[in-house]
Parts: structure tokens; sequence; C-alpha cells
């Protein structure tokens, strides 16, 4: 085992140290998963959604030592944790009640009865990034249990405090030994296994493209499940007609809010022709308003970039030149970069088309509707996107056209536990949360009983 060491974003101070699986502890960690399945598959529904409503409860009274571990590890200010906590409990709650409604059919045939079980897959892996460490890893492992699989998940290197802490929460909860299980260790070494460990039935992994590709191919060799939340470039559409003052005060929240290291962050902002200048004047207070700054006061709204070389790479997209106007930043130690609303001279500029995952904005005017959707769909991304418009008729026609898993209309709310999530085109495979989670986690069997 190697260690590593856990960095707090805002004063760049080590945490702790975290100890690393190798291979041989990967190994031990899914065959445990792998027996622990046995009983977990075969337990009364009723008593896995009595285990999994403890988990949340225990979870519940846990809230503000999950929120302060994760603005520790991950700089998110403590307003935000507390809600990604509560997400969290809320989730395993939800999830809570799929076991009792996993529902089959009874399908009309000749000569018999013919039945659908919907059954678990068995041992899932489930890899998180570090951008939302705490509601990712629960998306996925919640609707897992829910429906009989076991699990093994793997924080992200920088991110394993609250993954470590959750892990605690769901043996105090009761859940048997080996059902659900953290470990901490690179991506490379106990990811890849889960991709190629034949135990594994599924994978779930969120993060980039380019490694979600890859695991995608490995997962093809033995066929095995995958679902994949990868990244975004989503647009902030905003018509001539809409309430342009509303639309203004929020767009900061749409792309700022985690410092951008959101994958729907809605980093491209198109703006009716007609409107732009006055869109432009309504937004430059509202971005110098944001407040970017200690993660322990309440009213901070954005913590620190995850790492210096996170914020390196972010500063590689931005030409000072381009640049329209920027937020207030912290001075001293922590990895911090301003909100930056940037003016790219068209659309094929990297800062308007690649993923930033950073507090940058890219600014773009449209003349008509279907300019707005060609400048939309022209990239291989499709994870969500905002549109804001006083016509019930345009936000209906262009949410439909939009090729993205995730449109909101006048709001940038992209997730709810009951709703759907998930990307199209490159920017994922598969939907979590909502009321199909569970069947994500399962086989549809078939059955059929002679009666003649
Ligand atoms: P990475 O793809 O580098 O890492 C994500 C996770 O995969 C980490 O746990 C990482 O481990 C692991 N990993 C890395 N390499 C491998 C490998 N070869 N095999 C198996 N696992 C591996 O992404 P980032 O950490 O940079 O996360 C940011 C990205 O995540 C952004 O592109 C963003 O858009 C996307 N994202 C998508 C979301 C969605 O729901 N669509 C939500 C949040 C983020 P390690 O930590 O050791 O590197």
């Amino acid at each position: 085992m190697t260690t590593t060491q856990v960095i707090n974003p805002a004063t760049e101070q080590v945490i702790t140290t975290v100890e690393m699986a190798d291979l041989a502890a990967t190994d031990a960690a899914i065959e445990r998963a792998h027996r622990a399945w046995a009983g977990w598959r075969t337990i009364a529904p009723g008593d896995r959604a009595r285990l999994l409503r403890r988990f949340a409860e225990a979870v519940d009274a846990d809230l503000d030592h999950l929120a302060e571990l994760e603005v520790a590890n991950a700089g998110h200010p403590i307003t935000v944790a507390r809600l990604e906590a509560a997400n969290v409990r809320d989730v395993l709650q939800y999830a809570a009640g799929m076991p009792e409604r996993l529902l089959g059919q009874q399908i009309p045939v000749d000569g018999g009865i013919d039945i659908t079980f919907h059954e678990p897959l068995g041992v899932v892996g489930v890899i998180a990034a570090w951008n939302f460490p705490m509601p990712i890893a629960a998306w996925g492992f919640a609707p897992a249990l829910a429906a009989g699989n076991t699990v093994v998940l793997k924080p992200a290197e920088l991110t394993p405090l609250t993954a470590l802490r959750l892990g605690e929460l769901a043996r105090q909860a009761g859940l048997p030994e080996g059902v659900f299980q953290v470990l901490p260790g690179e991506g490379p070494v106990v990811g890849q296994r889960f991709v190629t460990h034949p135990a594994v039935r599924k994978v779930v992994f969120t993060g980039s493209t380019g490694v979600g590709k890859r695991i995608m191919a490995g997962c093809a060799e033995q066929v095995k499940r995958v679902t994949l939340e990868l990244g975004g470039k989503s647009p902030n559409i905003v018509f001539a007609d809409a309430d342009l003052e509303r639309a203004a005060a929020a767009a900061p929240y749409g792309v700022f809010m985690n410092s951008g290291q959101d994958c729907c962050a809605r980093s491209r902002i198109l703006v009716q022709r007609s409107v732009f200048d006055r869109f432009l004047e309504l937004l430059e207070p509202a971005v110098r308003r944001f407040r970017v700054g200690d993660p322990l006061d309440e009213t901070t709204e954005a913590g620190p970039l995850i790492s210096a070389a996170h914020r390196e790479r972010v500063a590689g997209f931005v030409d000072p030149a381009a640049v329209a106007f920027t937020g207030e930043r912290p001075d001293g130690p922590g990895f911090w970069y301003p909100p930056t609303v940037v003016l790219p001279s068209g659309p094929t500029e990297r800062v308007f088309t690649e993923e930033i995952f950073g507090p940058v904005a890219a600014v773009l005017p449209f003349d008509d509707e279907a300019e707005a959707i060609h400048l939309t769909n022209d990239t291989e991304f499709g994870l969500a996107g905002s549109v804001w418009t006083r016509d019930l008729g345009r936000a209906l026609r262009v949410s439909r056209a939009v090729e993205a898993g995730n449109l909101s209309v006048n709001s940038h709310l992209s997730t709810r536990y009951s709703t759907p999530f998930g990307g199209s085109k490159q920017s994922g495979l598969g939907r979590e949360l909502g009321p199909d989670a569970a069947l994500a986690f399962t086989e549809t069997k078939n059955v059929f009983i002679a009666t003649d």
C-alpha cells in the first residue's frame, strides 16, 4: 500500500494522509463484495429498504460533519457542502423505496404464464470524480444497492474523505460486511481493475470523456455494463424576449458555482444580438457581486479550484485580450481563480468549444432561433443547457431541439434526486437518479411457466 496526502485547496495545507489500495487490496475488496452479494441479493426487499433508510438516517445525523470534511477536502462553501450531504441522504431515502418497487410484468401468452423479474447484476464498481465527491458517489451506489448489488466505491484521489466517512456510516447503519466498501486508490490501478475483474458486472464512471471512452472500450472485452457521466460544454441561451434582469442575475450561478468545476456548467452564454450589449451591462455587476472566498464563510458562493495544476490548466484557456470583465478572488494561499467572462471572436475558439472545468464563461451573440440551436448543437457534448424566454412555444421548441440530457427553462437547475440525469452524445451513456435509477442495475429475466 502507498499513501497520498490530502490537501485543503483553500489553504494549500496537508489535512491528512490516506492509504491507497494496490491491486491485491482491490482484488480482495471485489472478492469480499462478491461473497457478500450472495446474502444481499436474497435478503427480503423490505429488509434491504430498512437498511438503506437507516443508512440515510446515519447520513442525516452526520450532515454537519460530512459538510465540514468536504469544505476542508474540496474547498466547497459550507452552505453548498451541507446541501451536498443532504443530497446523499435524500438519494438514499429515495432509493430505499426501490427494492419493493422493482416491479416485473405478467405478460399474456398462450399455454401458460409469463413473468419478468428484475434481478441484480452482482458487484458494481463506482468510480467518482473530485468535483462533487458526495453526490456523484451516492447517485451510483444508492440505486445499485437498492437493486440488490454490492458496491465497491473508488473516490477520486484528491477527495477521498467524505467517501471514507460514508463507508463508516454504512457500517454503523448495519449494512452487512462487504456490501458497501470504499477503496481509495489510483484510477489506473483500482478503477482499471473494476474494468478487468470478471466479478465486477457493472462500472459506473463519472469523469472526463477521454477516460470514459477507455473504460467503455475495456468493458467491451467482457460485455460489461457501464454508466458514463462525462464532460459537458453546456449552453445558456438568452432570447430577446426573456426577463433579461433575471437571466443576467442568474447567469453567474449557471457557470461559476463550484468555481465552474461542474459538468453541467452553462459555460457558453448565447445571447440574441438585439439585447447582447444590454445583457453584458447587466451581467457585469452580477459577476462582480458573485462571492468567491473563504469556504467557511456562510456568505461565500464559490471556493478555490481543486489544485494548482488545475488552476494552471484553466488559465491556459484564457486569452487576456478577450476578457470582458472578471469577478473577485481572495489573495494569499489557496488555488483561487476569479469568475471570468470572455468574448471570443467566434464559435471555433477553444474557450467556446472545450470543457474548461473552471470559472470561465464565453459569451457570443446569435441572430435567430435557428442559429441558437445550430451553435448549441455544434459540439460533441450534450449534457445540459438553459433556455431563457417568455415564449412558451419557443421554450418547448428549443428544449426539444437541443441535443442534451438535461434542459432547464428560465432556470439553471440540472438535477433532482427524483428526476433522471445524464448526457447525450459524448457527455455520457445511461441515466442516473429518477424513478428508474435502480433498473439500470438489473437484468430483466423472463420466466415462462407451462400450465397446459
Ligand atoms: P478523470 O477522468 O481524470 O477522473 C475521474 C475518475 O476516474 C477518478 O476517480 C480517477 O482516479 C479515475 N480514473 C482516472 N484514470 C482512470 C483509468 N485509467 N481507469 C479507471 N479510472 C480512472 O476526471 P477528473 O477527475 O479530471 O474529473 C473531471 C471530469 O469529470 C470533467 O471532465 C467533468 O466534466 C467530468 N464530470 C462529469 C460529470 C457528469 O455527471 N457528467 C460530473 C462530474 C464530473 P484518480 O482520482 O486516481 O485520477
